[in-house]
């Protein structure tokens, strides 16, 4: 590990300051640190300086607050909020439970006692050659996805490549069916919704998400999903990435699914929204399985698995139809 300065952000325009001036030549964001120091011990990142932005919000701000207004309800949570306060927040918990379970199913306690909201959705992707300094891979300039004549076991198969990451976030298709926004300082805009916030590898295949140098995700914001629910298929329990995610958000009329928003993640370059399955849950009752499974079958349409992940064409329609089940509030296995 190169030796580096840390730089102690004093609010998040002080933070973005910090890496628009010249005063270092490589300043990297560092919230939690969990993924960025995991970047420093691969030997993939070498900066001069951490900007840390822990305290940015010198305290003041309350990580999760909700807003009412014309009977409507949002919840905002600061950049800052822990996997720990999203997964144990009360509020969190029946304004939107599939967020909430998707924290609480993230890594492992401490990492979630740690790791923030914001830096949970811009850390970087799992695949092994990206974490590998020995494959020169195209997302760290090189001329090929090793994934694609390799081994891609965890690979995506949705997308059109030229890279075949999976985005690794949890909370990201959770935000995503709950109407996720992004807030921002240090650019020319003051938010991003969560929808476009990342791109695919076609579009730039050396980063995925759409934020522009210096800008800094200040918090967070959703609609309240109070009939939503989140599932995640792993091959171990805790310390590990799901293999298949996927959050569902519905409204009902009874036990009528009148509508349902549904996005998987771990599939795809990016969180993967399914309108097909959606739309397929229209009209279905919470209480007709096979309708639920017919539905969740619709999942893998347009699907393209490479050599070794096949595998979770089968996983994603089951974890779909568990977090519709416990969206609905139903017991799952
Ligand atoms: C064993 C293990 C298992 C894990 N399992 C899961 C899992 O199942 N699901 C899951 O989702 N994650 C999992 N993780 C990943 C972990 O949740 C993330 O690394 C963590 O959430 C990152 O948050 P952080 O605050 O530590 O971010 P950091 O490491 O500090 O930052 C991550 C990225 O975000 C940028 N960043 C941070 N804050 C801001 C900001 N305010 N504005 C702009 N950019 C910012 C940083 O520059 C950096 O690029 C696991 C990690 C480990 C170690």
């Amino acid at each position: 590990m190169n030796r580096f300065t840390i730089a102690t952000a004093t609010s998040y325009d002080d933070a973005s300051a910090i890496v628009k001036s010249d005063r270092f030549a490589l300043p990297i964001l560092k919230a939690g640190g969990m993924d960025v120091v995991d970047h420093l011990k691969e030997g993939l990142w070498e900066p001069d300086a951490l900007v840390d932005v822990l305290r940015a919000e010198g305290g003041a701000a309350a990580p999760i607050q909700e807003h009412r207004e014309a009977g409507r309800s949002s919840i905002r949570l600061s950049a800052l909020t822990t996997l720990d306060e999203i997964a144990t927040s009360t509020l969190i918990q029946a304004r939107c439970p599939a967020l909430a379970q998707s924290a609480g199913s993230a890594a492992t306690p401490q990492v979630r006692n740690v790791a923030t909201a914001a830096g949970n959705l811009l850390q970087r992707p799992r695949c092994w050659y990206y974490r590998s300094k020995d494959f020169d891979c195209l997302k760290k300039g090189g001329d090929r996805c090793y994934a694609v004549q390799g081994l891609n076991r965890y690979h995506a198969i949705f997308g059109d490549g030229p890279c075949h990451i999976v985005h690794p976030s949890n909370l990201a298709p959770a935000l995503m069916v709950a109407g996720g926004v992004a807030h921002l300082t240090g650019g020319d805009r003051d938010s991003i919704p969560i929808a476009k916030l990342y791109h695919t590898p076609d579009r730039g295949v050396r980063d995925e998400h759409n934020l522009k140098p210096g800008e800094v995700v200040t918090a967070i914001t959703l609609n309240a999903a109070p009939n939503s629910g989140f599932y995640a298929i792993k091959e171990k329990q805790s310390f590990d990435w799901p293999l298949v995610m996927a959050a569902v958000a519905l409204e009902l009329d009874g036990t009528r699914i009148a509508n349902a928003r549904v996005c998987a993640g771990a599939v795809a370059p990016v969180p993967w929204m399914l309108p097909a399955v959606g739309q397929a849950l229209r009209d279905v009752s919470i209480d007709d399985d096979a309708g639920l499974k017919a539905a969740c079958a619709r999942a893998t349409q347009g699907a393209a698995p490479m050599s070794d992940n096949a595998y979770k064409l089968k996983l994603l329609p089951v974890a779909i139809r568990r977090a519709v089940l416990k969206a609905a509030g139903k017991e799952v296995e």
